[in-house]
């Protein structure tokens, strides 16, 4: 038997005197009291994935924010890595409108990577940074029902394009959920989801995030991307936005790509209950702690009034 110990992960050089340590614990304490128990749903994505630094930093303040009393799920995407293993296999990946174009051999591809191989990369990075984590896809205890995405034309809504096996979703049976949250369990959850006839839905996983943050009434629900936030036309950062002003943004074509369902997904829950939406820099180190501790780093918030 190797009785070698798991690797631990390597403690970060002190950067504050003991009691400067102690004085920011006990200047959190009213916001932790408010924050114990909450429901924190956080779409991981973009570089923050991809990268080894940044993927460590992330999985540690997972398990910091569970230490600390709230209730973290992850739902991760995996755009660039289903893009890798799709060109390895000499197959060009298509999208329409921000949605990946997802015929039989892609969705087979699609479940190998975001099941079979992000998704477990995850469960390992928390395990590693002390947390439980539980690796799921929608399709384990009946989490997401879906049925095929009709997508109609951004610009002439009488025309449908077929994108093969992209996922609408229909229904959220968040009991799973709870019951592993209950054990102590870090959920994360792949974006795929199932159908009347047990066909794989391939789901966006911005619209996964924001449906379960939904299903769950989330106190918060983060989405880590590979921007700033969301930019207007001139690249700046627009730091809140309102609906109209999305609906304005997404008309003049300044929201495009990836960003179409993302900010329709942020949109829909912050409307449905969901208390705090904020789509934040995922390369910025710790900006998901800062956020989720209520220390507004970074991003773009969702305000509906
Ligand atoms: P992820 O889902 O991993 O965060 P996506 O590529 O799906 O990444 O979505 C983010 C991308 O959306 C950005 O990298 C950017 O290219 C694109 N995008 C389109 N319009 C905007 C906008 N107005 N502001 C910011 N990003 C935008
Ligand atoms: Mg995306």
């Amino acid at each position: 038997m190797d009785a070698t110990p798991p690797p631990q992960p390597t403690p970060t050089q002190p950067t504050l005197t003991p009691a400067e340590r102690a004085a920011v614990l006990a200047e959190l304490l009213p916001s932790l009291r408010a924050q114990q128990g909450q429901t924190l749903v956080i779409k991981y994505g973009g570089n923050a994935m991809t990268e080894p630094a940044l993927q460590l930093a992330f999985a540690q303040d997972v398990v910091l924010l569970q230490l600390l009393g709230m209730r973290p799920v992850v739902v991760h995407g995996g755009g660039p890595q289903i893009e890798n293993l799709l060109q390895r296999l000499g197959k060009q990946g298509r999208f329409v409108q921000g949605m990946r174009v997802t015929d039989a051999e892609t969705m087979q591809v699609v479940e190998w990577v975001l099941a079979g191989q992000v998704q477990q990369e995850i469960v390992g990075l928390i395990n590693q940074a002390g947390g439980r984590a539980l690796g799921l896809t929608g399709r384990d205890g009946g989490l997401i029902r879906a049925q095929a995405l009709r997508l109609p034309d951004a610009t002439d809504p009488s025309r449908w394009h077929d994108i093969g096996q992209v996922g609408d979703i229909v229904a959220v049976d968040p009991a799973l959920l709870h019951t592993v949250q209950a054990q102590g369990y870090i959920p994360v959850v792949s974006p795929i989801g199932y159908g009347a006839g047990n066909e794989r839905f391939n789901i966006n996983a911005d619209v996964v995030a924001a449906r379960l943050a939904t299903s769950l009434q989330a106190d918060k629900l983060l989405m880590l991307t590979n921007i700033p936030g969301v930019l207007d036309r001139q690249g700046q950062l627009l730091a809140r936005l309102s609906m109209a002003q999305i609906e304005a943004l997404m008309a003049d074509g300044t929201i495009s790509g990836g960003m179409i369902p993302k900010i329709a997904g942020a949109l829909e829950a912050a409307q449905s209950g969901v208390k705090a939406v904020h789509i934040i820099d995922g390369r910025v180190p710790h900006a998901m702690l800062l956020e989720a501790l209520g220390q507004h780093a970074c991003g773009t918030t969702i305000c509906v009034a």
